[in-house]
């Protein structure tokens, strides 16, 4: 008989992608992107590269004290950004969004959203005060303004009833003013890639691409004006923001010739069955359930742990992602966070050659994911083709996967056109900072033309 860890090897063969099959992805999402930016191609994209309305980056002049709200990642927060020379200072409170209000109706998240804001600012002695506000706001809006934007559709998790098609800033504003104690100026909508964005553009001026491997995965890049046929703002700037949306690449099929059944599996026990493909195969919402699909697959298989699985481990959700970063962190030959999470999940009878096999599941999932985010950047650092480009990057799979960051760093290297330099750099706290940094440019400009 075969030994099962050559069998697991074989079977994770489907998780691998060549770099032939990487290619022909950058070739998709490169006509996938061109479509979304095209007048007479945009309603059919489905990569949607909303515009932003964001055409300045900040230049390190930015001063004031503001508010930032960021929604849509693992925590919500609410933000008080004293902007300084050189230096900012910040605090934050992170509070619950409980999941009856995640797919609840739209007034009760905003009615929550307002309330937390009020508590924050009494929290910090500023409850009379009139401040501004940035929003961060991580899903995808058509934006018809900086304070202007229609929701597309929900994502990650939230499914809250009538607010997609209707404008989220109207949506806060109405939760304020039906609280009617605290004055805030709503200075900016902007996506967490954005964000991410602004607060490395910030300090790095080739910073030009804000990417999100977080509970979502997106990106957001300069564009030039004139290939953005559907821009109507102020004309003159020669660059122009763009949100991608790549999450939503694939949910014509594009993705089906890399897709496994695990991907398909998650798919179809997911709130927005069809929406998302590249979402569900890359980011922390879906990874640790990837590699549960295919431990289940395995010991159903016979080739883990003897056979013999657990409750927990044939339970839906049940195997987190950040136990990929745990179990992946221990050095080569020793199982010590493996045997942790194994335990957890009620399988300690696991053998040495178990833990290797779902070690090996993890680094192969991770992987793919890795290298669908690097044909994604390479796309886009291909389609700027400037010399030397800085990745600002934010996300909890980034920020906590031991060898995410340099499983990019080679394959884009390996993927972009030769003579393009890259830099990949750790985002501050972009939709929190970001929020801040857009909304200290937006009120900046506001005054300057009122
Ligand atoms: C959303 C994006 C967001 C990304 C990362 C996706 O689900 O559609 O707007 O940038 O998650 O948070
Ligand atoms: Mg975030």
């Amino acid at each position: 008989m075969r030994p099962a860890r050559d069998i697991i090897r074989e079977e994770c063969e489907m998780l691998h992608l060549t770099d032939k099959q990487l290619r022909e992805i950058m070739n998709r999402l490169h006509n996938d992107l061109v479509k979304g930016l095209g007048k007479d191609t945009h309603a059919n994209s489905i990569v949607k590269c909303w515009l932003t309305y964001i055409q300045d980056l900040p230049n390190g002049k930015e001063r004031g004290k503001f508010l930032a709200l960021d929604l849509g990642g693992t925590n919500f927060r609410v933000l008080i950004i004293n902007l300084g020379e050189n230096h900012f200072d910040m605090q934050s409170k992170i509070y619950a969004i409980p999941n009856h209000i995640m797919t609840g109706t739209g007034v009760a998240l905003f009615d929550h959203i307002a309330e937390c804001l009020a508590y924050f600012m009494k929290e910090h002695h500023v409850y009379e005060e009139r401040l501004a506000l940035g929003f961060t706001f991580s899903f995808p809006l058509k934006q018809l303004g900086l304070t202007k934007g229609i929701l597309q559709r929900w994502t990650k998790g939230f499914s809250c009833s009538g607010v997609v098609g209707e404008d989220v800033v109207q949506g806060l504003k109405d939760a304020i003013a039906r609280r009617g104690d605290v004055q805030i100026d709503i200075c900016a909508i902007l996506n967490d890639t954005t964000g991410t964005l602004m607060s490395c553009a910030w300090k790095n001026h080739n910073c030009k691409i804000g990417l999100i491997v977080g509970t979502g995965s997106n990106a957001c890049y300069v564009e030039k004006t004139e290939n953005c046929e559907l821009f109507d703002g102020e004309p003159g700037k020669p660059d122009l923001l763009i949100n991608t949306e790549w999450g939503a690449f694939g949910d014509d099929g594009t993705l089906d010739f890399v897709r496994t059944e695990f991907d398909r599996e998650v798919d179809n026990n997911s709130i927005n069955p069809g929406k998302q493909i590249q979402e569900k195969m890359i980011s922390g919402m879906y990874m640790g359930e990837l590699v549960r699909l295919a431990l289940v697959k395995f010991t159903k298989m016979g080739l883990l742990f003897g056979g013999r699985g657990s409750d927990l481990l044939f339970k839906r959700g049940s195997f987190y992602t950040k136990y990929v970063s745990e179990i992946e962190s221990d050095k080569p030959g020793d199982f010590t966070s493996c045997m942790e999470v194994l335990e957890e999940l009620g399988l300690s009878h696991a053998t040495e050659a178990d833990m290797a096999g779902v070690r090996h599941v993890c680094e192969c999932i991770s992987r793919r994911a890795a290298h669908l985010v690097s044909a994604g950047i390479a796309t886009l650092l291909n389609k700027m083709n400037e010399p030397r480009v800085t990745v600002g990057i934010d996300g909890s799979v980034y920020r906590f996967h031991p060898h995410f960051h340099a499983l990019m760093c080679e394959k884009i290297a390996q993927l972009v056109r030769p003579g393009i330099q890259f830099d990949l750099m750790l985002s501050e706290d972009g939709s929190g900072r970001g929020a801040a940094l857009v909304a200290a440019v937006a009120c900046r400009q506001q005054l300057a033309t009122a």
